[in-house]
C-alpha cells in the first residue's frame, strides 16, 4: 500500500490529529525539489518527501511543506496535487542543469542573472544566505524568495521550482478562464 491509496486524513497521523490545525482550505503556494527524500511531511510528520509543496491557510501561523497526498486533501483537489508533483518529477532532469545554463550571467553588482521563457532572475547574497528574485516583465510580477539558501546554487535550483509552479498556476488559471467563458457554456 502507498501513501496514495491511504484515506483523507492519512490516518490521523502528526497534524491532521492535532488541535487547530485546519484539514481544509489550504492553498499551495509554492513547490520545491529537494534533490532526495531529505524531509517529512510537516503534515502527516511521517512521509519521507523529496517533492515539497508549500501550504498556506488563512487560520494557521505558517506555511507547512508537505507531501503530495497530505497537500492534496489539505486543498481538496488530490488532481492538482498529483499534476504539480507529476511537473516536478518530469522537470528534475532540466532542473539539474539549470544552474549551468550558459545563459547565467553575472550582473555588474556580482548577482547572478538569467531571463528565460518570460522570467527574469536574479541571484543574489545576504549576510551569507542566498536569495532569489523573480520577476515576470509583462505582467509586472515580482517576488523574492521566501526561504534562503546555504548555497548561490540552491538558490538557482529554487529558482527553477518557483518558475515552474508560476507557469503551472498561469495554465491553471488559463485553463479555467476558458472552462468559464460563455461561448463554452
Ligand atoms: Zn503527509
Amino acid at each position: 500500500m502507498t501513501e496514495l491509496d491511504e484515506a483523507p486524513g492519512v490516518g490521523g497521523f502528526g497534524k491532521w490529529s492535532m488541535h487547530g490545525v485546519p484539514h481544509k482550505g489550504w492553498t499551495c503556494v509554492g513547490v520545491e525539489d529537494l534533490g532526495a527524500p531529505a524531509a517529512v511531511c510537516e503534515m502527516c510528520e511521517r512521509q519521507d518527501i523529496r517533492y515539497v509543496h508549500a501550504m498556506q491557510h488563512p487560520d494557521f501561523p505558517e506555511i507547512l511543506h508537505c507531501g503530495c497526498i497530505c497537500a492534496g486533501h489539505m486543498e481538496q483537489d488530490v488532481e492538482r496535487a498529483r499534476r504539480r508533483e507529476a511537473l516536478m518529477k518530469n522537470a528534475a532532469r532540466r532542473r539539474a542543469g539549470w544552474p549551468d545554463r550558459k545563459a547565467w550571467r553575472r550582473s555588474r553588482q556580482g548577482n547572478l542573472v538569467i531571463s528565460e521563457r518570460g522570467f527574469h532572475v536574479t541571484i543574489f547574497e545576504r549576510d551569507g544566505r542566498w536569495h532569489g528574485l523573480i520577476q515576470r516583465p509583462s505582467t509586472g510580477y515580482k517576488r523574492f524568495s521566501k526561504r534562503t539558501y546555504v548555497s548561490e546554487r540552491g538558490a538557482q535550483l529554487a529558482s527553477f521550482d518557483a518558475i515552474l509552479f508560476l507557469e503551472e498556476s498561469t495554465n491553471v488559471a488559463w485553463t479555467m478562464s476558458i472552462r468559464r467563458s460563455p461561448v463554452q457554456d
